[in-house]
């Protein structure tokens, strides 16, 4: 159980730039995803997080990247796969007006945008490039001026949308009694030692 300390922005041992920022933008504490999965993300830890529409998914990742990324600003650092343009958007909106005093680079790579101007964001070395699969991976085929090799981050936001969109050609199988094994599975496939965070069934 969280203490009231951990219950703030200040309490996740954010960098102090981000505190600040949350509290401009009018934010008065975290959610209770983020309380649990922010000091796990910047221990390192790979994470799974799951709880409803509107529980703060997107700062959930994105603050501890945005902590994480003033400690290695070079290359590509982190890579968001959304399942629609429209989440594509919104994540770039949350991370930039959180990273707006960083010169934050960051850029949104999906369908129905020119691929020639966004193969010339791509160029401008972003940290953060916020996709859909399909678009990416045109721009992997195609272009030779961007590389992933340096990412220190993979989103999946909205992982299960991803799947059912993405992989209709392959078949996944999971069988499992209840989400919990389902992500519990999901975490053996990842092959390492997982946060998991389920939020707790509404009474
Ligand atoms: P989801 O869990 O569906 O991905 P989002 O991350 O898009 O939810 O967040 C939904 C809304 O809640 C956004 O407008 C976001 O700015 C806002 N929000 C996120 N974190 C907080 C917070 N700690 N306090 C208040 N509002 C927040
Ligand atoms: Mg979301």
């Amino acid at each position: 159980m969280a203490d009231a300390e951990e219950e703030s922005f200040s309490g996740l041992k954010l960098s102090n730039w981000i505190v600040k920022q949350c509290s401009n933008i009018g934010l008065k504490a975290p959610t209770p995803i983020q309380v649990r999965c922010i000091p796990e993300i910047l221990n390192g830890k790979d994470c799974i997080g799951a709880a409803k529409t509107g529980s703060g998914k997107t700062l959930a990742f994105a603050l501890p990247i945005l902590h994480k990324l003033c400690e290695d600003p070079y290359g590509i650092f982190a890579l968001i796969l959304t399942p629609t343009r429209e989440l594509a958007y919104q994540i770039a909106d949350q991370f930039a007006i959180i990273g707006t005093h960083i010169n934050l680079k960051h850029c949104v790579i999906v369908g129905g945008v020119d691929m020639v101007k966004q193969g010339i964001e791509l160029s401008k070395h972003p940290h953060i490039v916020i996709a859909t699969p399909g678009r990416l991976a045109d721009h992997l085929e195609s272009c030779k001026t961007f590389s992933l090799s340096r990412i220190r981050f993979l989103v999946m936001d909205e992982a299960d949308r991803l799947l059912v969109i993405y992989h209709k050609k392959r078949q996944n199988l999971f069988f499992s009694a209840t989400i919990t094994d389902t992500l519990e599975t999901l975490k053996n496939v990842i092959g390492k030692e997982v946060f998991l965070y389920e939020a707790p069934a509404e009474t």
